[in-house]
């Protein structure tokens, strides 16, 4: 059986971070992920403040080279129909960008395996057991891979907390129903990051490299408006007759490229992100709704921050790991009553449901 001091569950944004990180510092990982999907990934805006997690991991040139788009700010139709705008121009961190996801998290899978790491690709964890020195782990195609520690880096699953039962809390059922469009040409030079609230959710759109714009809906799963707009038609009709956003379709002779899919977008953590020689990163330990465009940086920050907190540990450090779990749970708190705070600025729409739920939540925790 292969041995490895630290298996990473997820190759994703935070998975590949740490697997870097760690094999930089002379762990032997492996990181175990599913076979790439062809496609889009989504999750684009990274605020001002990235550069400096990104000259802080040693990829600040890497990321550069990698033809991001900068983005300048947010305008957002929200309390209001005017937009208006948020510019980034007093950030001493300069702009923000719109990335390129496949690319980024490839650059983050490359550098890992500069230093040294494994990427296998599983299709699911057939067997977790828990040994002496740690755990043996035997993936769904027959693979034995016994590690002393395991990160879960699995995304919003949380797969391998949920399998030691973990509790993980749901404190909303917002979903987002994406699709990509591409442009004839690059005439489309607007970067800043769109916003519109609407009765039954909100929306966003931001330009991507190679002629590309993402527009997403975000609502409530259960809510029937949601479920009407998975079929293409309808969620095209909300967007180019419900919005003002859609305007830019026809503008820029936008055709879609990718039809829309729904994927889960609410805020959801575990109850710890630390147990027994694992611990949870990224969306696996704490996800964050998309209006705050904080999800790729929480995949690094936690990715770094647990990264340097085993190291601790391994040197002899009581109190790194509680300190780690305790970040995270003070973080996440925090984003708890942001995100309130900007939900309850919207009071336009007292008698939808999307709304009324989100003045609820903030009614109950002031
Ligand atoms: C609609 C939407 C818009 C968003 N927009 C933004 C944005 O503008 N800015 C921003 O910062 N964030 C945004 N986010 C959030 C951001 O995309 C996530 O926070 C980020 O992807 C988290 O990275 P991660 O590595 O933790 O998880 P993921 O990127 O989800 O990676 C998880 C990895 O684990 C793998 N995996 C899952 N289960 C298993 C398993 N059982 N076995 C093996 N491998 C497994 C997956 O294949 C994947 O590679 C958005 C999210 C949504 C839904």
């Amino acid at each position: 059986m292969e041995r490895v001091q630290i298996a990473i569950l997820g190759g994703g944004t935070a998975g590949s971070a740490a697997a870097y990180l760690l094999s930089r510092a002379g762990v032997s990982t492996q990181v175990l992920d599913r076979p790439q999907q062809p496609g889009w990934k989504i999750g684009e805006g990274l605020p001002p403040s990235s550069s400096a997690l990104f000259r802080r991991l040693g990829l600040w040139e890497h990321f550069l080279a990698d033809g991001h788009l900068p983005s300048y700010g947010n305008r957002s139709a929200w309390g209001a129909e005017q937009f208006a705008e948020q510019h980034f121009i007093f950030d001493p961190n300069g702009h923000g960008w719109h990335v390129d996801r496949e690319k980024l998290d490839m650059m983050l899978a490359e550098s890992a395996r500069l230093q040294g790491s494994r990427r296998v690709a599983i299709n699911g964890l057939h067997e977790v057991r828990k040994t002496e020195a740690g755990w043996e782990l035997g993936t769904a195609d027959g693979q034995q891979l016994a590690a002393e520690w395991v990160i879960d880096a699995s995304g919003r699953s949380s797969h391998f907390a949920s399998r030691q039962n973990v509790r993980r809390t749901a404190y909303d059922q917002l979903v987002a129903v994406a699709g990509l469009y591409t442009a004839p040409h690059d005439e489309d030079q607007d970067s800043m990051t769109m916003i519109e609230a609407v009765e039954g959710g909100w929306w966003y759109t931001a330009l991507l490299p190679g002629r590309k714009r993402v527009f997403a809906y975000l609502s409530d799963g259960d809510l029937p408006v949601t479920k009407a707009v998975r079929e293409e038609a309808a969620w095209q009709q909300l967007l180019l007759e419900g919005t003002q956003i859609g305007r830019l379709v026809q503008q820029h002779r936008y055709r879609l490229t990718v039809s829309p899919r729904m994927v889960s977008a609410n805020s959801s953590a575990l109850s710890t992100a630390v147990g027994d020689r694992w611990l949870a990163i990224g969306d696996a330990a704490a996800a964050y709704d998309p209006l705050s465009s904080q999800g790729i940086l929480m995949a690094l920050g936690t990715a770094t921050e647990a990264s340097e907190a085993l190291l601790a540990h391994f040197r002899g450090d009581p109190s790194a790991l509680s300190a780690y779990a305790g970040f995270l749970s003070g973080m996440y708190q925090e984003y708890l009553s942001a995100r309130d705070h900007y939900y309850a600025m919207e009071t336009r729409f007292p008698h939808a449901p999307f709304w009324q739920r989100r003045q609820q939540a903030k009614r109950l925790d002031p």
